[in-house]
């Protein structure tokens, strides 16, 4: 077998002892004679799971007891609706910086229903973040959003916002997990588990209390907050086999050393990848130095005739999804927490391999 290293943005790269956990358990879970994914999750055991779930989650991101812990469907994109009827309650508008693609995506849907403030737009010079001296926060603000990871575009806040009142909403589906912050500061925080906390199909949700039991009236259960707190998020059957492999990464985790550990790891990759962009006369990177994300590494090639020789010869290499975003071309190395130290040393001397083959061109 040859496994290959795996950049992609997400789906992602899981960690290789959660995989052969799974591997082993997967026909026969807790000796129940049959696989967790045939199981009811009313079962038990798997209640329990679940449980361990969220009393990881909240140690390892030490979550105060005023929130309450969510796992839902439909992926991130279903909370750029959810935040806004839940949020709005009797206000008119909310602020959102617009600082990438993704925060892009949640503005528009919630222009359906909430009128929105945007905060900071592309200019000719691409996506970062506005100085905080512009940002023009409207005080009666139902709430104050941002994509605390742009995906896409790999620009990053290292700081939370300072935003006033206002409740801070953030979209770490890209961050969670690889990085410290003080939870107290947020009214909700979500991620899709698809990058850096498991597989697609469960979105991890983390809502101050105070901020539920205010959605719109009329809207379709599943939508609702309040709804999901009453029924511990099995209002209906959960992506069980979702919620698993997320337990056994949450475990992973706390094995490792905790997000601390993890932010460490992630610095130390990001900054080994910068440095040789930077070092080189081929490779660039446009984001602010300061706002560059750890997770999502974007950058072009000076010329763009040789990215396609670029992704073969790195295939090669078995480095592999190193193809940028179709809506902004080049190239991006996502390294999530699962990601080996080893393969962003692979990737680097590759990189640095390909500039002195085609040293002529650059
Ligand atoms: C991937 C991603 C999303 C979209 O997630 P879905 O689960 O596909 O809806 C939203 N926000 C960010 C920051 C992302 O990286």
């Amino acid at each position: 077998m040859e496994l290959v290293y795996n950049f992609g943005a997400g789906p992602a790269m899981l960690p290789r002892e959660v995989m052969q956990t799974a591997q082993q358990e997967f026909l026969d879970w807790h000796d129940f004679g049959m696989s967790v994914m045939e199981m009811s999750h009313r079962n038990d055991a798997f209640v329990s799971m679940a449980q361990n779930m969220e009393k990881d989650l909240r140690e390892l991101l030490a979550i105060p007891n005023n929130y309450k812990v969510l796992f839902l469907h439909g992926g991130a994109s279903s909370q750029f609706a959810m935040v806004p009827l839940n949020l709005k309650a009797d206000k008119k508008s909310a602020d959102y910086f617009h600082t990438g693609a993704w925060s892009g995506k949640a503005i528009n849907e919630a222009k359906r229903f909430i009128k929105v403030n945007s905060i900071g737009q592309s200019n000719t010079q691409g996506f970062t973040i506005p100085e905080p001296d512009s940002w023009m926060l409207d005080p009666h603000a139902a709430y104050v959003y941002y994509a605390d990871n742009e995906t896409i575009h790999g620009i990053q806040f290292h700081e939370v916002p300072n935003v006033g009142d206002a409740p801070l909403v953030a979209d770490m589906t890209s961050s969670l997990l690889s990085k410290c912050f003080d939870m107290s500061r947020f009214g909700v925080v979500f991620a899709a588990a698809q990058k850096n906390i498991g597989l697609s199909g469960m979105t991890v949700v983390i809502v101050r209390e105070d901020l539920i039991g205010y959605a719109e009236q009329n809207i379709p259960s599943l939508y609702d907050y309040a709804v999901h707190v009453e029924h511990h998020s099995m209002f209906n059957t959960p992506a069980t086999y979702s919620w698993y492999i997320s337990g056994l990464v949450l475990q992973w985790v706390k094995q490792q050393g905790g997000v601390k550990v993890m932010q460490e790891r992630s610095k130390m990759r990001a900054g080994k990848l910068y440095e040789t962009i930077d070092n080189s006369k081929l490779y660039n990177n446009c984001v602010v130095p300061e706002y560059r994300s750890t997770m999502n590494v974007p950058f072009v090639l000076r010329d763009d005739a040789l990215n396609e020789k670029f992704i073969r010869e790195a295939e090669a290499c078995k480095l592999i999804s190193l193809k940028g975003h179709r809506s902004v071309g080049g190239m991006r190395a996502s390294m999530y927490n699962s990601m080996p130290m080893e393969a962003v040393d692979t990737l680097v001397g590759f990189m640095q391999n390909f500039e002195l083959d085609n040293a002529c061109v650059a």
